[in-house]
Order: C-alpha cells, then sequence, then structure tokens
C-alpha cells in the first residue's frame, strides 16, 4: 500500500527514546503504523535502558525539540499527538507551546512519571508544569493508577475514589480521562475507567499475570492516539486501543532478562 497523506493518518509522537525497543519511541511508532498511520517522532530525552531496567538519560533542551519538531509540522499534516516522557519543565513549556501555536488536534497526554522498574523518567517540578500546561491542551490524559494518585492526591482505594481524581483532573483542564487500573484488579480482571462527557465507562479486560509488560502505557496511548487520528470517537478509539493492548500483553514473546516487551502487531488492514 502507497503511503499518502490524505489517506494515511500522520501521528506525532513527543517522547523519550528507549533505544532497546520496548518502550517509549519505538513502541509509538511501531502501534502508529500497527493501525496503518504514518508514524513521525521527535525526542525529548535518550534514556539509557533495557527490558532489566533504566540507567539513566540525556535529556534535550527546549530549542533541541523544537529543532526537531518544526520541520515535521512545516512540511507534514499531523493528525494526532502523543506525549510520553517529557523530563523537564523547559521541555514540557515548549511542548506546549508547539501544540498551541501549530493548533494541533487529537493530543493525547500520558502523564509519564516513574518507570515500572523505579527510575525517575520526570522530576517533581516538571510534573507541576506538565499539570498546568499540557492537560489544559489535552483530549484525552492517560495516567496509570499510581500517576492519577500523584496527580489528584486521591488515593485510589475504590471506584468513588477513582472518580474523585478523574474530576480533580477535569478540574485541571483535561477533556477526558483514562486511568489504567492494570493492578487495581477486581478479581479475573483489569479494569480502566474512562471519564468523558459526564460519563463514567468502565472498560474491562481480562487480567493477565505476566511481567512481560513493558511498553504497555505508551503503546495504549499511542493506539489511542492512531485511532483519533483515524477518525473514531473517543469511547471507540480507547476501547479498540485497550482490546489491542491486552491482545499484546496475551501473545507477549520473551525478549531480554527482565520485563518482556509486548507483541505490537500490524491489526487486519481492513479494521
Ligand atoms: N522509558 C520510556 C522512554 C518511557 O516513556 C516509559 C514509559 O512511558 C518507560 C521507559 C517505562 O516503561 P515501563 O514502565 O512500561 O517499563
Amino acid at each position: 500500500m502507497n503511503t499518502d497523506e490524505r489517506t494515511t493518518p500522520i501521528c506525532l509522537t513527543i517522547a523519550g527514546l528507549d533505544p532497546s525497543g520496548g518502550a517509549g519511541t519505538i513502541a509509538d511508532v511501531k502501534t502508529f503504523f500497527a493501525f496503518g498511520c504514518y508514524p513521525a517522532a521527535a525526542i525529548a530525552s535518550i534514556t539509557y535502558q533495557n527490558t532489566q531496567g533504566v540507567y539513566g538519560a540525556t535529556h534535550q533542551s527546549a530549542e533541541e525539540l523544537r529543532s526537531q519538531v518544526e520541520p515535521i509540522l512545516n512540511d507534514l499534516e499531523v493528525s494526532a499527538v502523543k506525549t510520553g516522557m517529557l523530563p523537564t519543565a523547559e521541555i514540557i513549556e515548549e511542548t506546549a507551546r508547539l501544540i498551541s501555536e501549530n493548533d494541533l488536534h487529537n493530543v493525547v497526554i500520558d502523564p509519564v512519571v516513574r518507570s515500572t522498574s523505579g527510575f525517575d523518567l520526570i522530576d517533581g517540578a516538571a510534573l507541576k508544569r506538565l499539570i498546568e500546561m499540557l492537560f489544559p491542551l489535552a483530549d484525552i490524559v492517560t495516567p496509570n493508577a499510581q500517576e492519577a494518585e500523584r496527580i489528584s492526591g486521591v488515593a485510589l482505594l475504590s471506584e468513588p475514589d477513582i472518580v474523585a481524581a478523574a474530576n480533580i483532573m477535569f478540574g485541571m483542564g483535561a477533556k477526558a480521562v483514562l486511568i489504567k487500573g492494570g493492578h487495581l484488579r477486581h478479581g479475573s480482571s483489569a479494569v480502566d475507567h474512562l471519564l468523558l462527557g459526564g460519563e463514567h465507562h468502565r472498560i474491562d479486560a481480562p487480567y493477565y499475570d505476566t511481567t512481560s509488560t513493558h511498553g504497555t502505557g505508551c503503546t495504549l496511548a499511542a493506539a489511542i492516539a492512531a485511532n483519533l487520528a483515524k477518525g473514531k470517537t473517543m469511547l471507540d478509539a480507547v476501547r479498540i486501543s485497550k482490546d489491542f493492548v491486552n491482545e499484546a500483553i496475551r501473545t507477549a514473546p520473551k525478549i531480554g532478562k527482565g520485563n518482556s516487551p509486548i507483541n505490537i502487531q500490524p491489526i487486519e488492514r481492513s479494521g
């Protein structure tokens, strides 16, 4: 199939590079491609990691980020943008400026805080800027339960807590909030909670007891961006993306000595 920007939506990720291919930019690019979108990627930080841990990172300056993004936006018609690891306040402020100045639509903000292995991917001051500057631009924010607790200050022990946390995030300007509850288990289900247009949707999926989950959050947010770029409604985009990630976890390969990445594979072209 030929790539043509009239028929192949272009998705941009602004995120951190995991050179070992499991999370961050490479997961985003694989996911955009899996949904038939054309990927563009700007790197906010080069991390040093593998499936066993994150060992460090070199962050880009605001100027270096702009130098990557401007040529893309001057040339390509970007239909959706997804942000992942934005490590510093200056990178966050520049990302917000780039989104506003270029009037980008279908903005998916994954408020990445910490890797599963415990490495802080953003500093505390930067998270505050992310909330102030990027939540108001977000069509959806996709925190996991720990991120939602840190952002909202609400301990998530029950469903009413989840709704309360989401309401706080609406107050911060997000248009929709997806709280990923992979570890807030309900028996054999992993339930995500989507709050959208005043309604609470429970998105159920089977819970897989596996450590092969590296890159799950990045993949989910990128899949939502790809589906919004393809014209799906927010509810459909989230449901399709959750199913996609679920299948990728179920069929995850065993790559590396640590937490294996999930299995990101192209969906049927008819999908
Ligand atoms: N590295 C980068 C660059 C990321 O963006 C993320 C998560 O968003 C991670 C690592 C953490 O991935 P995980 O917690 O799935 O291992």
